[in-house]
C-alpha cells in the first residue's frame, strides 16, 4: 500500500473513532451529526445515515473542494458545511457537527450563547452565535453557518444543532464537548434567573489570556 492510501486509512479510522467518542460522550445520538478531516486537496467525511458502529475505514468518503466524490457511498448530507469551512478557514483540519441536547435546545430558541461565562472564548470571541435556520443539507444552511462563524470556530445552527472546527480531530471533539457544556450551563443559569453577562472589556482580557493559557514549554504550537 502506498503512503497516501496508508494515511487515508488511518485518518478514516480516526474519523470513526471520533464519531464513536462523540456519541459515547453524550454530545450526539444515533447517526445524526457528522465528522470530517482535511486530506490532500479535499476531505474525508462520514457517509450519510449509517450508524457509526457499522462503519469501516473504506466507508469514509473523500470529497474534493469542488464537491466531487467518486466513492461508492453517498457522503454526509452536510458535506457543503464541511467543504465551506475548509475552503474559508485554512487553519481548519477537522470539522464536527452534532445534535447535542443543550446546544440543540438553545438553537430551537434561536439563542446565541452570550458571555455568561468566560469560557465562551473557546469559540474564538465574546459569544457563540446561533445561525439562522435553513433546511439541512442545503447551501443556504452553509451560508448561514459561515455568517455565524465570522471570527469564530463554533456556532449553533438554528433549530438543528451545533458545528465546530479545529486544527486536529481530537481538538474538534474537545471543542464540541466544551460547546455542549457551555450550552448546558447557560441553560441551567437561565432557569434560575438572568445570568450576568461579561462586558467586551472583560472578554477582551479573557481572549488575551487565552492566547497563552494551557501552553506548556513542550508544546509545538
Ligand atoms: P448525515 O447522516 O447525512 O451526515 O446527516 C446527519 C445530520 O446531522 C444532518 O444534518
Ligand atoms: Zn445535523
Amino acid at each position: 500500500m502506498n503512503a497516501d492510501a496508508d494515511t487515508r486509512k488511518s485518518l478514516s479510522r480516526n474519523v470513526i473513532e471520533s464519531c464513536l467518542a462523540m456519541n459515547a460522550q453524550g454530545i450526539n445520538q444515533g447517526s445524526a451529526g457528522n465528522i470530517s478531516v482535511r486530506f490532500e486537496d479535499g476531505f474525508l467525511i462520514t457517509p450519510s445515515g449509517i450508524p457509526y458502529q457499522q462503519l469501516q475505514h473504506e466507508h469514509i468518503v473523500f470529497i474534493d473542494m469542488d464537491g466531487n466524490c467518486r466513492d461508492p457511498l453517498a457522503p454526509s448530507s452536510e458535506w457543503r458545511m464541511h467543504r465551506d469551512i475548509y475552503v474559508n478557514r485554512p487553519q481548519a483540519g477537522a470539522v464536527l457537527h452534532a445534535h447535542s441536547i443543550f446546544a440543540t435546545a438553545l438553537s430551537c430558541l434561536r439563542l446565541d450563547i452570550p458571555a455568561f461565562h468566560y469560557m465562551v472564548a473557546v469559540a474564538g470571541g465574546s459569544d457563540i452565535r446561533c445561525a439562522d435556520y435553513a433546511l439541512f443539507g442545503t447551501q443556504a444552511l452553509s451560508d448561514n453557518m459561515l455568517a455565524a462563524l465570522d471570527d469564530r470556530r463554533a456556532c449553533l445552527l438554528g433549530t438543528h444543532g451545533m458545528i465546530c472546527y479545529h486544527d486536529k480531530l481530537d481538538k474538534a471533539l474537545g471543542l464540541g464537548i466544551e460547546i455542549e457544556t457551555l450550552a448546558k450551563q447557560y441553560w441551567h443559569a437561565r432557569q434560575a434567573g438572568d445570568p450576568v453577562i461579561l462586558d467586551e472589556a472583560q472578554m477582551a482580557e479573557v481572549l488575551t489570556r487565552f492566547e497563552s493559557y494551557g501552553k506548556q514549554p513542550v508544546d509545538g504550537d
